[in-house]
C-alpha cells in the first residue's frame, strides 16, 4: 500500500496523528495511519478519593483504546513513520500488548508482523490478538528481556522495522495521552500515577507534560509515581532483576530499555518510583472492578496499588490526582477467574428458582 492510499482513506480522522499533529514528528508526506486511538475517557474514582483524601483522583482509561491498551498511540505513530520510510515488515518482543498492537496496525496497513513473545508469560487475550491480525508469532524460550535483545539485534540484520518503545516514535505517540489530560482537566495534575515495566510510557508521559508546560498550556508539572510490581523492581532497586516475577505480566521486565527516561521523569518531577506486591496489586484490580466498575489487566492495577501504598493514609487533601490505567481486564481472564471469587448460584430451568435466589440477594 502507497502512503498515499493510506493517507487518502477516509478512516485516517479522529487518531493521535490527525489530533497531535502539530507535536510529533511528522509532516504531509506521514501516512495519517489510526485505528481511532486516543481520545480515551477520563473518570472520576470516588473511592480513591475517599481512601486519599484528594480533591480529585482521576482514571485514564487507555484500556479503551482500539486493541485495549496505551500502546496503540505509540503503534500508530510508528507504523506511519515505517511506512512512511518504506518498510513492508514490523517487529516487536513483547510481554503481550505490544505485539497486539503492532499486529492490527500491520494487518490495517498491509504490513507483516514478526512478534517475539515469552513462552507461556502472556495473557491469552494477547495472544489470540497477535494470532487473529495475523502476525507470525515466535514464542521464546526465555523473558521479555531476552526476547528484546533478539528483537534489537534482527532488526540491524533484516529488512524490518523495530516497533518497541526503544523506537523514538513510540514515546511521542504515547505522549499525547498527557497533552490529553491536560487539553481536558485544563492544567496538569499534582500527581499522575503510572505502572512501570519496560518504562516507555512514565518516559513519554513526562515529554507530554514537560512539552505542554514549555508551550504554556499548563502551568505546572504533575509529580511522577511510577510503580513496580515487587518481584520485578529493577528501578526501585537500582539494578537490573535476573528473573522477574509477577502476576502482572505486562510489566514483568527485568532490565527496562528506557531505564534513563524513567529515573529522569522521577527526579526532575521531584516524584518516586516504588514498588507495591501482587497482593496489593490484586487487591487495587478487585478495588476498581468492584467499587469503579473498571475491569483493567493487574499491570495496570499497579498504578492504583502505588497510590494507596503511599497515600491510602488520606495525605492527599487538596490535590488533583491522575492514575493511567494502561490495558484491558478482558485479556486475561484466567488472572480475573483466579483471584476474583465469582458469586454463582446453580439453578434448575424454574422460573421459582431464580426468584427465590433473587429474593435473597435483595433482601
Ligand atoms: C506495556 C504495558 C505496561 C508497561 O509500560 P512500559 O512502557 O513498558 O513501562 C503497563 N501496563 C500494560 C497493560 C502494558 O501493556
Amino acid at each position: 500500500m502507497t502512503s498515499s492510499a493510506v493517507r487518502s482513506e477516509p478512516w485516517a480522522s479522529g487518531g493521535v496523528l490527525e489530533r497531535y499533529a502539530d507535536w510529533l514528528p511528522i509532516d504531509a508526506s506521514t501516512p495519517r495511519v489510526s485505528l481511532g486511538e486516543g481520545s480515551t475517557p477520563l473518570v472520576r474514582a470516588r473511592s480513591l478519593e475517599r481512601a486519599t483524601g484528594a480533591d480529585e483522583v482521576w482514571l485514564k482509561l487507555e484500556m479503551c483504546n482500539p486493541t485495549g491498551s496505551f500502546k496503540d498511540r505509540g503503534m500508530a505513530v510508528a507504523v506511519a513513520k515505517a511506512i512512511e520510510q518504506g518498510a513492508t515488515a514490523v517487529l516487536c518482543a513483547s510481554t503481550g500488548n505490544t505485539s497486539a498492537s503492532a499486529a492490527a496496525y500491520a494487518a490495517r496497513c498491509g504490513l507483516r508482523a514478526f512478534v517475539l513473545v515469552p513462552e507461556g508469560r502472556i495473557a491469552k487475550g494477547k495472544l489470540a490478538q497477535a494470532a487473529a491480525h495475523g502476525a507470525k508469532i515466535l514464542a521464546v524460550d526465555g523473558n521479555f528481556d531476552d526476547a528484546l535483545r533478539s528483537a534489537q539485534r534482527l532488526t540491524e540484520h533484516l529488512p524490518v522495522a523495530l516497533v518497541n518503545s526503544v523506537n523514538p516514535y513510540r514515546i511521542d505517540g504515547q505522549k499525547t495521552a498527557a497533552m490529553e489530560i491536560v487539553d481536558e482537566l485544563g492544567d496538569a495534575p499534582d500527581l499522575h500515577c503510572i505502572p512501570v515495566g519496560n518504562a516507555g510510557n512514565i518516559t513519554a508521559y513526562w515529554r507530554g507534560y514537560r512539552e505542554y508546560f514549555q508551550a504554556e498550556r499548563s502551568s505546572k508539572h504533575p509529580r511522577m509515581l511510577g510503580v513496580q510490581a515487587a518481584g520485578a523492581a529493577p528501578l526501585v532497586l537500582g539494578r537490573p532483576v535476573e528473573q522477574p516475577e509477577t502476576i502482572a505480566t505486562a510489566i514483568r521486565i527485568g532490565s527496562p530499555a528506557s531505564w534513563d527516561g524513567a529515573v529522569a521523569a522521577r527526579d526532575e518531577s521531584r516524584g518516586a518510583i516504588i514498588a507495591v506486591g501482587d497482593d496489593e496489586i490484586l487487591h487495587a484490580y478487585r478495588t476498581l472492578a468492584g467499587e469503579e466498575g473498571v475491569f483493567c489487566e493487574p499491570a495496570s492495577a499497579a498504578s492504583v496499588a502505588g497510590l494507596l501504598s503511599r497515600h491510602g493514609d488520606g495525605s492527599l487533601a487538596g490535590r488533583r490526582v491522575v492514575c493511567t490505567i494502561t490495558g484491558h481486564g478482558l485479556k486475561d481472564p484466567e488472572r480475573a477467574i483466579e483471584s476474583i471469587q465469582a458469586d454463582v448460584v446453580e439453578i434448575g430451568p424454574e422460573y421459582e428458582e431464580a426468584e427465590a435466589v433473587i429474593r435473597e440477594g435483595l433482601a
